[in-house]
């Protein structure tokens, strides 16, 4: 699951030399037994700026000394440990002697940018002594609409109804059924991290990971919330009203924040988004922010030129067309086409001119046609047509 690898931050962290070589952690620092947490902090800087391998390149021994300043100090500034220290000396903070997992408190992370943050004074190291099952928001919930191309061009409202995930109402989102409450875990002691011990080139390690018995919460269900089933969350319907801006196209996606899932221990709310899908048109073909359409016009417009009402998605408009227009020219109407919705402009209806060549014509038409036709020096043999299959073949026979 996506929220178990959000949380499986691990920290490793360097045991040093061996028990038997160790030094006394007060002798490390140079400081007596009884020093103020002031002096063995202004020790600890002198030192650790002394051995820091970035001003000791050339002092091979400086790295281990860095590391063994470091670690004399994370324990001596922890009251807690120090305590540990001073009744048990190393063997009370070596992981060796407990079973495993558990135990003692941990070194934390602590590495060398911690260290510059302290010389630069970007910021003082609290005590972030373990990592609290953090919050953790919900998922993103997805769905899609259908608008129609009108709808786009103009922006509209939609209702939509999904479902998600939202806390339950039974346990307020805890998992426990009312009237118990969580049991510390047992594998972890309630910390949420487990340690194991890893044997490499640099000495033993700790690795500090996220328990996997309650996932580093600390706390495991005793008895699960029925309604729920201890998840503290139940999937639910919801319905929305959303606003969809001019000019959205389709794959386009509207992100509404905090309306998907319910975070996990008051996370927030993941973030609604909305796929959208614009229909065909069934006068207008859009091409990113413009708009195509067709015009049939008629012969004598077409040949004399004139004024005609085309189509736009804002209703219709008068164009001109110029004499002698052919099929296949494309007229343009600046900003007549669909808005952008990012930067406010819109784009162009460009018209493409399709004329007719009639058809059904009157005998009186026709006249005109065919005199029009004699004016531009053509024969139009028209009359064949009139003659009958028998008509035509006798006139062939004649010819002969
Ligand atoms: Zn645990
Ligand atoms: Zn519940």
């Amino acid at each position: 699951m996506q929220s178990a690898v959000a949380r499986l931050h691990s920290a490793f962290v360097f045991c040093g030399v061996q028990m038997s070589e160790k030094r006394d952690y007060y002798e490390v620092l140079g400081v007596s037994r009884n020093a103020s947490q002031d002096e063995i902090k202004r020790a600890y800087r002198r030192l650790a700026r002394q051995y820091h391998p970035d001003v000791n390149k050339h002092n091979p021994d400086a790295e281990a000394r860095f590391k063994e300043i470091n670690e004399a100090y994370q324990v001596l500034s922890d009251p807690e440990k120090r305590e540990i220290y001073d009744r048990y000396g190393h063997r009370g903070l070596d992981p060796n002697y407990t079973s495993g997992y558990g135990g003692i408190e941990d070194f934390g992370d602590f590495g060398f940018t911690d260290i510059f943050d302290m010389f630069f004074g970007t910021g003082t190291r609290t005590a972030t002594r373990r990592s609290r099952p953090r919050a953790e928001p919900g998922s993103d919930v997805r769905c899609e609409i259908e608008i129609t191309l009108e709808e786009a061009a103009r922006g509209t409202q939609r209702e939509i109804t999904f479902e998600r995930m939202e806390l339950c109402r039974a346990c307020a989102g805890t998992g426990t059924q009312p009237g118990t409450r969580p049991e510390v875990c047992g594998l972890c002691g309630g910390s949420g991290q487990v340690r194991q011990q890893q044997h490499s080139f640099f000495g033993t390690q700790i690795r500090i990971s996220t328990c996997p018995r309650c996932h580093g919460e600390g706390r495991v269900v005793g008895s699960p919330c029925h309604q729920c089933r201890g998840q503290g969350r139940v999937r639910g319907t919801v319905t929305r009203t959303i606003d969809i801006p001019a000019g959205v196209d389709t794959g386009m996606q509207i992100r509404i924040p905090g309306e998907g899932d319910a975070g996990l221990r008051g996370g927030p709310r993941g973030d609604l988004l909305v796929g959208v899908h614009v229909l065909p048109h069934k006068v207008f073909e859009r091409r990113g922010n413009d708009l195509w359409c067709r015009l049939t016009i008629s012969f004598p417009l077409a040949a004399l030129g004139g004024h005609v009402e085309v189509p736009t998605i804002d209703g219709t408009e008068t164009l001109y067309v110029a004499p002698g227009t052919q099929s296949g020219e494309t007229y343009s109407l600046r900003g007549r086409g669909m808005p952008d919705p990012t930067r406010g402009t819109r784009g162009d209806l460009h018209v493409l001119i399709h004329v007719q060549t009639p058809t059904h014509l009157t005998e009186e038409q026709k006249e005109l046609l065919r005199k029009f036709a004699r004016l531009q020096g053509e024969n139009i043999n028209h009359e064949e047509d009139k003659k009958s299959f028998f008509e035509r073949v006798r006139d062939a026979l004649d010819g002969l």
